[in-house]
């Protein structure tokens, strides 16, 4: 990380940080000496000026080409006048087949057929109706950068026009087409993070959820063969067929990201669940899984209403899938067809409903920077399980559940750990999914536990609670979490936090 940062600071940049950092007490805390990267991210962002993308998209499925045009109204958070603006352009770290950092780096199972290209060709740019330069960069060829012909004052916006087309691979990852379905997840240009430390421009790495954005509204409009029914992020307002295609019009505020999916194989169960449209997308499942399912995704949006804070949006789906895991993405999590056609066991499928669920809220709602901190939210959404089963089948089942599928897990896994188990650190820091798992899911869970039996029950509850609140549609950080828990009981926690976080 430091690397990255040295990269794009410049030295007088270096020493303010620096300075920054020790004399504001306030910050920083356990981590400042340890973590440059931990104490400077994120302050909330103005939720009033959110970017908001309109977008037209019109599928060719014959020759798999999605051509998109898409305007964004971008503003101006930096508290600076701004020269650029960074754009991701992840499809094209799936272009090459030496690099391509698919699920579990698992190429024979992405590409069943052998593997094909997947990448954004961008056609045209405009910012405020004239043309700009703009170049593609980074290590894999993921960063779009825009040289705006007059920098745009703060807390100004300016309206940006991008054309593009997306060749869409025959894959079972997050974008990809096989056996008569589509998945986009991570697939349109998106306006990079700008936070405390600046533009954020990783790469896709190939573990984890490689991905950081804000909130932002979305209005997309798709055109499709008639045969492919939609999925998608927010609400579908319209769908109508003509002339042998489909135009689908989505409508969707304060979301991280836009996901799609379109498959001609789907079969749909609708239901509600606190005023909340729950929509459920089978492809071939036996229906006693489909009972399961849909119960599960209703009475976790309960719970979780109820002991997180309710759920703001008005509908919510989860979508059966070829992407081997389980995978969240606002208003919409993929469920892995394994789940489904009885290769996994029944809890698993509920494991994985909720787990995906919980993500709404700790990732979607309260957002995290997933590469520098991915512990926050996977650890919070792997907890979020043991309180779904305690709620659902009493205490016992919960610390039953919690003792057998992360406790344990995790203290037979830790002994494979070479030195400290650090559990904040950025993704391309971990010594592989294994590492992974242990520390951001199964440790990450364990915290949380700890944290509970320090503070007790009534506590606990009431620190996700306001942690919930106070940081819907936001970025935080870890800090946020340890403010949150000190304010909560009147004491520091640098010593507990320092353990569990740094090594052990
Ligand atoms: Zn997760």
């Amino acid at each position: 990380m430091k690397r990255r940062y040295m990269k794009s600071i410049t030295i007088l940049g270096l020493i303010l940080l620096l300075a920054f950092i020790f004399l504001n007490d306030d910050i920083g805390g356990v981590f400042k000496a340890k973590f440059l990267n931990v104490i400077s991210i994120v302050s909330p962002k103005d939720l009033d000026s959110v970017n908001s993308y309109e977008m037209d998209l019109k599928l060719d499925d014959t020759n798999r080409i999605l051509s998109g045009s898409e305007s964004v109204t971008y503003y101006n958070r930096s508290g600076k006048a701004m020269e650029d603006i960074y754009f991701h352009v992840y499809p094209n770290a799936f272009n090459k087949n030496e690099t391509v950092p698919v699920m579990f780096n698992d190429a024979s199972y992405a590409y069943p057929n052998g593997f094909n290209p997947c990448y954004i060709e961008i056609l045209n740019i405009k910012v405020e109706g004239k043309e700009i330069n703009y170049s593609i960069r980074g290590s894999d060829s993921t960063t779009l950068k825009l040289e705006l012909n007059k920098s745009i004052k703060k807390d100004e916006h300016v309206q940006i026009l991008i054309d593009f087309e997306l060749k869409i691979p025959e894959a079972r990852d997050r974008i990809g087409y096989f056996d008569g379905s589509y998945l986009f997840g991570n697939w349109y240009p998106i306006a990079a993070v700008y936070d405390n430390t600046g533009w954020n421009l990783d790469p896709f790495y190939d573990i984890g959820d490689p991905f950081y954005s804000d909130s932002a509204d979305y209005q997309v409009r798709i055109t499709l063969p008639d045969k492919y029914i939609v999925a998608a992020t927010g609400n579908i307002i319209s769908d109508k067929v003509n002339k042998g295609n489909r135009i689908v019009s989505i409508d969707v505020k304060s979301v991280r990201d836009f996901t799609w999916t379109a498959s001609s194989n789907y079969k749909i169960f609708n239901s509600e669940v606190d005023g909340i449209n729950i929509s459920c997308y089978f492809m071939n499942s036996n229906s006693e899984r489909i009972t399961k399912a849909i119960s599960t995704v209703e009475n976790t949006i309960k719970i979780f209403n109820e002991q997180f804070g309710k759920y703001p949006y008005s509908s919510y789906s989860i979508v059966e899938t070829h992407f081997p895991t389980g995978m969240e993405y606002p208003g919409l999590s993929f469920i892995p067809n394994s789940y489904f056609n009885g290769s996994k066991s029944i809890l698993g499928l509920e494991g994985v409903i909720v787990h995906e669920t919980a993500h709404q809220w700790w990732y979607g709602i309260v957002g995290n920077n997933q590469i520098d901190e991915a512990w926050l939210d996977e650890g919070l959404a792997t907890y979020s399980k043991v309180i779904y089963f305690e709620k659902t089948y009493g205490h016992s089942f919960g610390k039953d559940y919690y003792e057998k599928n992360i406790h344990s897990i995790y203290e037979n896994k830790r002994k494979s750990i070479k030195g400290k188990e650090i559990l904040l650190k950025p993704l391309n820091e971990f010594d592989g999914w294994r590492e992974y798992d242990t520390l951001a899911y199964k440790k990450g869970a364990v915290l949380f536990q700890e944290v509970r039996n320090e503070v007790g029950d009534e506590k606990f509850f009431d620190i996700l609670k306001k942690y919930y609140n106070n940081n819907k549609f936001k970025n935080v950080n870890t800090q946020d979490f340890i403010n949150t828990v000190e304010a909560a009981t009147n004491r520091k926690w640098e010593a507990f936090f320092e353990k569990w976080l740094l090594g052990k």
